[in-house]
């Protein structure tokens, strides 16, 4: 096991990488709310999140990783009263599209969703503990947390009180509180939970402490999300949880992700610029959205357009070609391996170890791929050599999930004219006939093929779109 640094919000730097029992880590990644469909910018942080949750595994530790689905809130009951339907309907109906598209992504690193309706004991339970503690205090709309009370409110996002009162969210605007920046933990009314708090229903922030204290207790490792939710929920998740435990931290290592944005602004319903996860999958494969988000690092914002997904297919592309070479050339007799492609491995890994550092990995990749097919083209490759390589990949793909090797392995096939054409070239050529085999070969290309000659012959293959 390897030493990992990550940077950490709470500090503002990058930390040697410690969870709290040795080869174990306990990880909660705030969920989706449902009530409608995910778009690119959901998809990246959930993607960010299973990289990360598949490296810890290769890097043998054993990972909880815990995800809550907030299935009643204020937009889900506005959506509700749009459509004439129940709460409940909208959020089963969006938590099933939600799962859908994480089994499109090819997200499986998910030990446990919890929704937040399963947990409303464990949520008034908390409440009322808060409300003995004199952190939490009942007015007319619902049951609120003191954040004056909570001497470290604003460690995380680095705000004082008075700026964290300025920045108060919808369901938190009740007239009476005591401080502006107080926010609720328990709102009375429709649709509610019968409780002897007052029915009622969770405020925003409270169904994630009740659900990590009751699967990882007061304290566990990473605590993850996009950063939006830095203020006020994570800081207010620190506040209930620090204040009902009396201990410190409540989380070891805050990693946040960077938004998916359009022309610099961030990818949101309420901004109207947003791609539904469903309509780039009817373009592009899913592969090509692992690329893209491995190709930034995962703090960074990552700018989307149309050129970038362009660009992601074509390097796949070129991935593609040459793991199709190298199933072909692993097939020759094996000698001993040369270290050239045991030191790449090494320094590949070693880039990842540092806060997770994807798109410098991403340009080894890259100068490793041009450097490979430049010693294919020298005959200078031997079998033992791409099957290592061949292997590199395979092994990496079960971290990132760019890849896919059942295509790779798939044999292509040709429409009848493309092949027809292959044998017409052939002729021209073996008649040392060059003009007409040009010709030929660029006939070919227009239909989106492209020949390669190699030693056993020329190869047809399709070209990138
Ligand atoms: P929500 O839509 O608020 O339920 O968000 C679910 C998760 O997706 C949260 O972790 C958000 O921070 C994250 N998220 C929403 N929009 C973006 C975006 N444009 N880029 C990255 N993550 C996002």
């Amino acid at each position: 096991m390897n030493m990992l640094k990550f940077y950490n919000t709470l500090f503002r730097k990058k930390e040697d990488f410690e969870p709290i029992r040795r080869g174990k880590v306990n990880l909660f990644v705030c969920g989706p709310t449902v009530y409608d469909f995910s778009h690119l910018g959901h998809a990246r942080t959930y993607i960010v999140y299973d990289m990360l949750v598949r490296y810890l595994k290769y890097q043998q530790y054993k990972v909880f990783y815990l995800q809550n689905i907030t299935d009643i809130d204020d937009k889900i009951i506005q959506r509700a009263k749009e459509k004439k339907t129940t709460w409940k309907e909208i959020a089963r109906k969006f938590e099933k599209e939600y799962l859908k598209d994480m089994k499109a992504l090819n997200i499986k690193s998910v030990t446990k969703y919890a929704r937040a309706t399963s947990h409303i004991k464990e949520v008034q339970n908390q409440v009322r503990r808060l409300l003995k503690k004199g952190y939490a205090y009942e007015i007319r709309g619902g049951i609120y947390y003191n954040i004056k009370k909570f001497k470290d409110y604003g460690k995380l996002s680095g705000r004082t009180i008075e700026q964290a009162e300025d920045a108060v969210s919808r369901i938190d605007q009740a007239e009476n509180k005591r401080n502006r920046g107080d926010f609720c933990l328990w709102k009375f009314g429709e649709p509610y939970w019968k409780s002897s708090l007052g029915n009622g229903r969770p405020g925003w922030h409270i169904e994630d402490t009740a659900i990590t204290e009751k699967y990882f207790g007061p304290q566990y490792d990473i605590h993850g999300g996009a950063r939006d939710l830095i203020f006020p929920h994570h800081e207010a998740e620190i506040a209930q949880m620090e204040a009902l435990s009396d201990k410190r931290p409540m989380v070891e290592y805050w990693i946040h992700a960077g938004f998916l944005t359009v022309n610099g602004q961030k990818m949101s319903k309420s901004l109207g610029n947003f791609i539904t996860l469903k309509d780039f999958l009817k373009k592009y494969k899913p592969e090509v959205l692992r690329f893209i988000v491995f190709s930034s690092h995962y703090r960074s914002p990552l700018d989307y357009s149309e050129a970038i997904a362009q660009e992601a297919k074509t390097n796949l592309q070129k991935l593609k070609e040459l793991l199709k070479k190298l199933e072909e050339l692993k097939k020759g007799p094996k000698e001993n391996g040369k270290e050239i492609v045991k030191n790449f491995e090494k320094s590949f890994f070693k880039v990842l170890e540092d806060d997770f550092n994807t798109p410098q990995a991403k340009g080894l990749i890259f100068d490793f791929l041009a450097e490979t097919n430049k010693r294919i083209s020298e005959n200078k490759l031997s079998p033992q050599e791409a099957e290592e390589i061949y292997n590199f990949f395979k092994k990496i793909n079960k971290i990132f999930g760019f890849l896919d090797f059942k295509r790779i392995k798939e044999k292509e096939i040709l429409p009848k004219e493309i092949k027809e054409l292959g044998k017409l070239r052939e002729k021209a050529r073996n008649q040392e006939n060059w003009q007409q085999a040009d010709e030929i070969r660029r006939k070919i290309e227009k239909l989106g093929y492209k020949i390669e000659d190699s030693k056993e012959g020329p190869k047809i293959r399709t070209m990138p779109r």
